[in-house]
């Protein structure tokens, strides 16, 4: 699972990558056979009910690591761009 340091959070029961390998969300590098694992990460989230409120986590957070809410840690960089640009 993911979400280990979130317990407290009451949409996290509901993730789907709760019985995943967190490593396939954690890969060393987005490249390379990294990137299988991201694609891997991203079609749990794509099926995920709560992939909304792990983003908005994730962003709030700025979580730096893995992947959140279908999103790697460079797409919440620019999100978070976008969004302080926007007010
Ligand atoms: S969106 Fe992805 S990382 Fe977030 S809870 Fe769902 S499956 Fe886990």
């Amino acid at each position: 699972m993911n979400l280990l340091y979130h317990e407290s959070e009451d949409w996290v029961d509901r993730a789907a990558c709760h019985s995943v390998d967190p490593e396939v969300f954690f890969p060393v590098s987005p490249d390379g056979p990294g990137a299988m694992d991201v694609r891997r990460a991203k079609a749990v989230c794509g099926r995920c009910r709560v992939s909304a409120e792990c983003l908005d986590w994730a962003l709030r957070a700025g979580e730096a690591d893995g992947v959140w809410g279908g999103t790697t840690p460079e797409e919440r960089r620019y999100l978070r761009r976008d969004l302080l640009r926007a007010g």
